[in-house]
């Protein structure tokens, strides 16, 4: 049923076979990658699999080693995705604006058709039009929940709609779900096998710096994963720093919290400002406002040293902003520079 889906070029291919990954057991002496045999810490390539780090990942997400792939960012998974499912010129994928930028972008980089279908004026999912507007070259559909920029979930039961229809690979972009009162869709991979949860250490984690991003689905798709990307995409230094972060995982869940509480005292702050029509309800670690002149707002916050999100060019966002939540100093010090805007 997968195979249906996947490229012939990538069914057939002869996958790159790495000195470390043809070797399994024990031994003193490794001679076999042409690495600089003098220890510096760094001098020989990471582990291709990531083994330690996935073993902890599992532990704390409830899937097997087997059912997750990781990648340098999510990014990495997604143009990887794309290229496994998409033949240029000839297939598409679907994409519901106002969304993430990086799945149209890739697209674009392989190639590869891009069919939009806006989200609800709610920004919910418009499961009637998405499900008519599927062809039989649509090969993947986006959903991202929380959806960035809006900051919302999206409605499982919608979601379970989709997912009881749509044949072709469908991706959960789960990026902000550490901050959502609403659980991961991620159990869904027993019953989905075309499905694709991505998660990612660049938002709650606070490890943007050190590219790490995660996909869960059926191991179909993982092995297809592990197939095409590049041998050594996770490098030793980033699998480190993770797996510390991994057994200090309190440490994450206390900073979620923090974040969390923030937003809902910006959130508050905010809506005593008259110049400020909306502020959207967000599940992420970031607000969208809604205001008159968001040019003029998004340049005087520049011109004050103060960089926020300007999305009023969006389908559905017009005169939005998103303002990431940063640290009670940095939110006091953005509303006291909003005040004197007024
Ligand atoms: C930030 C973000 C990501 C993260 O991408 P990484 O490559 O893992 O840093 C993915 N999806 C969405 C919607 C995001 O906003």
């Amino acid at each position: 049923m997968i195979t249906n889906l996947v490229r012939q070029n990538i069914l057939n291919l002869q996958a790159y076979s790495s000195a470390r990954s043809e070797f399994k057991g024990k031994a003193n002496i490794f001679l076999d990658a042409n690495e600089n045999p003098y220890d510096s810490l760094y001098n020989r390539y990471p582990d291709p699999l990531q083994k330690e780090v996935k073993q902890e990942i599992t532990k704390l997400k409830g899937i097997k080693a087997e059912q997750l792939f990781l990648g340098n960012g999510s990014d990495e998974a997604i143009d990887l995705l794309i290229r496994i499912f998409c033949e240029p010129a000839q297939d598409s994928i679907m994409v519901l604006p106002p969304t993430y930028g990086m799945y149209e972008v890739s697209a674009n980089i392989a190639n590869v058709g891009i069919q939009e279908v806006a989200l609800t004026s709610d920004y919910q999912l418009d499961v009637n039009a998405i499900l008519n507007q599927v062809i039989p070259t649509t090969k993947m559909l986006f959903i991202c929940s929380p959806n960035n920029p809006t900051g919302n979930s999206m409605n499982p039961a919608s979601i379970k709609k989709i997912l009881d229809s749509f044949d072709g690979i469908a991706i959960i972009d789960e990026a902000y779900i550490d901050f959502a009162e609403q659980e991961s869709c991620s159990k869904w991979i027993e019953t989905y096998e075309n499905l694709v949860i991505l998660q990612t250490f660049s938002k709650a984690w606070g490890l943007a710096g050190i590219r790490l991003g995660m996909a869960f689905s059926n191991p179909q798709i993982i092995q297809l994963l592990n197939k095409v990307k590049p041998p050594y995409n996770v490098n030793v230094l980033s699998q480190e720093v993770a797996l510390k972060a991994l057994k200090q995982a309190d440490k994450t869940q206390q900073a979620i919290q923090n974040i969390k509480t923030e937003r809902q005292k910006l959130v508050k702050i905010l809506a005593q400002f008259s110049f400020i029509q909306k502020i959207y309800p967000s599940d992420a670690n970031f607000i969208l406002i809604k205001i008159d002149q968001a040019n003029l707002l998004y340049q005087y916050l520049v011109e004050q040293g103060i960089i926020i999100r300007n999305r009023s060019k969006l389908e559905h966002c017009q005169g939005c902003l998103r303002i990431s939540i940063g640290t009670p100093q940095q939110n006091k010090t953005l509303v006291q520079t909003l005040k004197k805007y007024l």
